[in-house]
């Protein structure tokens, strides 16, 4: 495929690590474009992952043999990997879940269901992911806690000067993406944490579409909470993480009982671990931490400088082909945007697009995106969503627009 590379970015050599790429759908070399839903895995996740259970599986912890032991420091030692790459937090700050939404559900779950009194408030945004709304509406409904929206732009950022006003003594969180999944707004999380901090507000970052675009300093961004997906950062599905304030850990009770979170049980009463382990309840998902920690040490090896430049330079060039497309309407058109370019067109549904993309071998998600109060926002239905990632090409840009070109020709 005629590929470049863009400043000092060698995007295939970077493209060379991820072998799903080498295949043809529908008779044309495949162009994922669906990055935002799951990112593709590099050899050395795979590897890492079918070496753990082809040497070291065993269960974790309390193990009296040389498997059990290798297993625990595999997990352990991928903990501490999670912790460097969130900036040097302390690995007892860092607890394994199945992705961000359970993330978001342990802090509802624990924290909210302690702390939240009727009348109490928490701030969402119209952007979030129904991840970052449900946890909160069926805590809220539990507690007698409000939920109140921060507005949308029509540029698709947050309405900031709204934010002021949703913030009062009541307010006991405000819960935000720093990267929106439908529309790729970079959201200015560090200013939202300071007026919520001030207000006396804790602050959860949904960062599931951030930490693949760029490095993440949870202590210098003052975040209480911050939680991502191992799969949409190059890492397995089923396994994520939460970040939290030690603290707040500390302070709140346990979420799922049962074995691994425990210190002592009795019939007469049980004693609960220590942070992380205490929210941690079960056999955890060992090889996922482990591939995890092998994603994040194979994006650490990349130039991330250079690979959001890459990934800037390609997403510019993508939302320039988008305005020459007759009958296409871009949403969310912030310039400063991370990696995603969300459309509709005229004469179609969002599907229809995306099922003419496919078969040209085009893959991105067409719908709701898991954020229908933001499609509501915009009276739509869905868009169609093309969402990079730093292994994509300028010629693949190119393939798609020439792709959609011809798909509106179908739908005109
Ligand atoms: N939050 C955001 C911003 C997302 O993009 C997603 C996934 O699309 C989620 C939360 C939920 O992530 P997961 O399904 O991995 O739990």
């Amino acid at each position: 495929m005629n590929t470049r590379v863009i400043g000092q970015f060698d995007v295939e050599a970077v493209r060379a690590a991820f072998p799903i790429l080498r295949q043809e759908v529908n008779g044309h070399p495949l162009v994922y474009f669906d990055n935002a839903a799951s990112m593709q895995k590099p050899e050395a996740v795979i590897e890492a992952v079918a070496g753990y259970y082809r040497r070291d599986h065993s269960n974790v912890h309390r193990g009296a043999h040389a498997l059990a032991n290798r297993a625990t420091e595999a997990l352990e030692g991928a903990r501490e990997r999670v912790a460097a790459f969130l900036g040097g937090v302390a690995r007892e700050e860092v607890l394994w879940t199945r992705g961000t939404t359970e993330s978001i559900n342990l802090v509802a779950n624990s924290w909210g269901r302690a702390n939240l009194r009727p009348g109490d408030e928490i701030v969402l945004t119209a952007m979030e992911h129904h991840a970052n709304i449900v946890p909160w509406q069926m805590v809220a409904e539990a507690t007698g806690a409000r939920i109140l929206v921060l507005p949308v732009t029509e540029a698709g950022t947050l309405d900031l000067d709204a934010l002021p006003a949703l913030l009062g003594e009541r307010t006991r969180l405000v819960a935000v993406a720093q990267v929106s999944n439908a529309l790729g707004t970079v959201n200015p999380v560090a200013d939202i944490i300071r007026l919520a901090h001030a207000a006396g507000a804790l602050v959860l970052v949904d960062g599931a579409q951030a930490v693949n675009h760029f490095a993440v300093d949870v202590r210098a961004l003052d975040a209480d909470f911050y939680a991502f997906s191992g799969h949409k950062l190059f890492g397995p599905t089923g396994i994520g993480v939460l970040y939290g304030r030690r603290a707040l850990l500390d302070a709140m009770p346990p979420w799922q009982g049962g074995g691994e979170m425990i210190e002592r049980v009795s019939f007469a009463g049980t004693t609960y671990a220590e942070v992380p382990w205490r929210f941690e309840a079960g056999t955890p998902h060992i090889a996922g931490a482990i591939g995890l920690g092998a994603a994040i040490e194979w994006l650490q090896e990349q130039d991330r400088e250079a690979a959001a430049a890459h990934e800037r330079a390609l997403l510019e060039r993508l939302d320039a082909g988008l305005e020459t497309i007759a009958g296409v309407r871009r949403i969310g058109t912030d310039p400063a945007r991370a990696g995603i370019a969300s459309f509709v067109v005229e004469s179609g549904h969002p599907t229809d697009v995306g099922l003419l993309l496919d078969q040209q071998g085009v893959a991105v998600r067409a719908g709701h995106h898991c954020a229908m109060p933001l499609m509501e926002r915009f009276g739509v239905p869905g868009t169609v969503r093309a969402s990079l990632a730093l292994y994509n090409t300028a010629a693949e840009v190119e393939r798609f627009l020439q792709a959609l070109d011809k798909a509106m020709g179908f739908l005109r």
